[in-house]
């Protein structure tokens, strides 16, 4: 099962650098499981925004027909997110049957409150990497930045799954760092800080100011301004020894960095493949091409994922992306898989051997 899906969705790369009509389904689905969250951060208006409207997100039988529909689509990656996928009751139900019916390669995005209590269940559930999200070096920042108090229940919780996987390897555990005014100075020591304690690496990605999704400023302190953007571009140059290795993502993604901060429509320039091989689907089913939800495939409430992906529409949005029509954003999960795809032709080599290491293949 998981071979054919792998040469369906290589054979489908292939086909989706030169079109807008796909013959596979998403190689990659990041569900949004649930919007409830225990951080209370300034960059996100998850925890306020949908707090009347947790009784209609997807029960767990709607999360067992989907991920059979991801099955039968050859999906082979799911990142569960939030909202705190943590928080909801079912998480390691669906993990565990998303894994055991053959997806390769399963995530989670925490942020870390409630990783101590559910330690060995993530060990076990066949998760194949962790997310933690760590905008700081030290408790202080983390509070500024987060809104709770629980820097050193973080770390300490890190520590301990890194120590009980012994030697398994598995789950891989990272830091996510969202690059804010508050840590720019600090991004060096985050890194440090996770190599101290054997992380397998680190991502980073800028803040984002993205009012359709919870992802949006509320805080205008935390907003990069743009006396600070040389600043930025500083410190990707001081990261640049650690970029491609611990720090995960190329180059190429980063550097772009301070364009994203000063000027975004220049990122235009790059195609964005969101829609062809990643979709977003949201805490009621919602299937969009990203999160920035700027249009909609359907709802898999009322139809099968099948005939969303498959459908004129979602195949009229493609073509909107790729004549550039949409929303800029450069979050990790879409900037270096379009900056990959990009240079494909130039050096297939190396993007095939960037997708193996985010798979988890090597
Ligand atoms: S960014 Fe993540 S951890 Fe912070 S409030 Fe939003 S969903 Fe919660
Ligand atoms: S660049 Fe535009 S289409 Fe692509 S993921 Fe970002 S918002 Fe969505």
């Amino acid at each position: 099962m998981k071979i054919k899906s792998i040469i369906k969705q290589g054979c489908n790369i292939l086909h989706i650098l030169n079109s807008t009509n796909p013959w596979a389904g998403p190689l990659k689905i990041q569900w949004a499981v649930t919007y409830n969250c225990n951080s209370r951060c300034r960059f996100c208006e998850c925890w306020k925004r949908y707090k009347d409207k947790f009784d209609d997100e997807l029960t767990t039988e709607d999360g067992i027909k989907l991920i059979d529909q991801l099955i039968d689509l050859d999906t082979i990656s799911i990142s569960f997110t939030g909202g705190e996928p943590l928080l909801r009751e079912d998480i390691f139900k669906l993990i565990t049957y998303a894994s055991e019916r053959g997806i390769l390669h399963t995530t989670i995005s925490t942020n870390g409150l409630l990783l101590d209590k559910y330690s060995d269940k993530l060990i076990n559930s066949g998760l194949t990497a962790i997310y933690v999200s760590m905008d700081s070096a030290d408790a202080e920042t983390y509070r500024d930045i987060r809104g709770v108090d629980a820097f050193d229940k973080v770390i300490s919780s890190v520590k301990k799954i890194l120590n009980e996987r012994n030697n398994k390897r598995k789950p891989k555990v990272l830091f996510n760092i969202t690059m804010n005014n508050y840590n720019i100075d600090q991004i060096p020591r985050i890194i440090e800080l996770g190599r101290e304690i054997g992380l397998d690496g680190i991502t980073l990605q800028p803040v984002h100011d993205s009012p359709r999704d919870h992802l949006t400023i509320h805080e205008e302190s935390i907003r990069i301004p743009k006396e600070n953007i040389l600043k930025v571009e500083q410190v990707i140059k001081n990261c640049s020894k650690e970029i491609g290795s611990f720090l995960k993502h190329p180059e190429g993604y980063y550097n772009k960095f301070p364009i994203f901060f000063a000027k975004p429509e220049a990122l235009k320039k790059i195609r964005c493949f969101a829609g062809l091989v990643i979709a977003h689907i949201d805490a009621y089913g919602n299937v969009y091409p990203c999160e920035e939800k700027f249009a909609k495939f359907g709802n898999i409430r009322e139809k099968s994922l099948r005939e969303i992906w498959f459908s004129d529409n979602a195949d009229s949005i493609r073509n909107r992306i790729k004549k550039g029509d949409h929303p800029i954003c450069w979050y990790n999960c879409y900037g270096p898989i379009n900056i990959e795809l990009s240079n494909f032709k130039k050096r297939p080599i190396k993007t095939i051997r960037y997708a193996f290491d985010r798979l988890g293949i090597l």
